[in-house]
């Protein structure tokens, strides 16, 4: 069985049928034109799911590389900000533009506390109160209140 697939139920003939799909692809589906229809009757599917791989280095490089890549059409900060921080200090290194495509995410991050130690929440208030006019404009208007409640 193939690491990341994409499997789904046929509304029109009923088969089920699954096909592997490259982490890229799976990572990005959401951006990509992937076929989805039924290899049996060619209709599209009724029910489908693909997997979630877990964003690293790799992913996050691409999705830096083109802007049309989303992880999710919804949600995408909230997936962003489940990754561990080293990851995303790694991606952003001193790169000023990649911190603030990530910066809305790393204020989800912080609201939500999901992170691994004192450390990494102390180094995320400092980013956080070092770069509002990165984040305080996109991010919603509750996140925005909880954050400058912590910081
Ligand atoms: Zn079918």
């Amino acid at each position: 069985m193939a690491e990341y697939t994409f499997s789904a139920a046929c509304g029109s003939c009923h088969a089920e049928y699954t096909r592997a799909l490259s982490k890229y692809e799976a990572a990005f589906f959401d951006s990509l034109d992937i076929d989805t229809h039924c290899p049996h009757c060619g209709q599209r599917p009724k029910l489908s799911r693909h997997s979630l791989p877990d964003i690293d280095l790799e992913l996050l490089e691409a999705w830096f590389a083109d802007e049309s890549l989303v992880f999710m059409i919804q949600d995408e900060d909230l997936i962003i900000a489940v990754t561990p921080l080293p990851i995303l200090r790694a991606a952003i290194g001193d790169d000023p533009a990649r911190a603030a495509r990530l910066a809305e995410a790393l204020a989800v991050k912080f609201y939500d506390d999901l992170v691994e130690s004192d450390e990494e929440r102390r180094w995320l208030a400092d980013f956080l109160r070092n770069n509002g006019e990165l984040w305080r404009p996109v991010a919603m208007d509750y996140i925005v209140r909880g954050v400058d409640k912590r910081l």
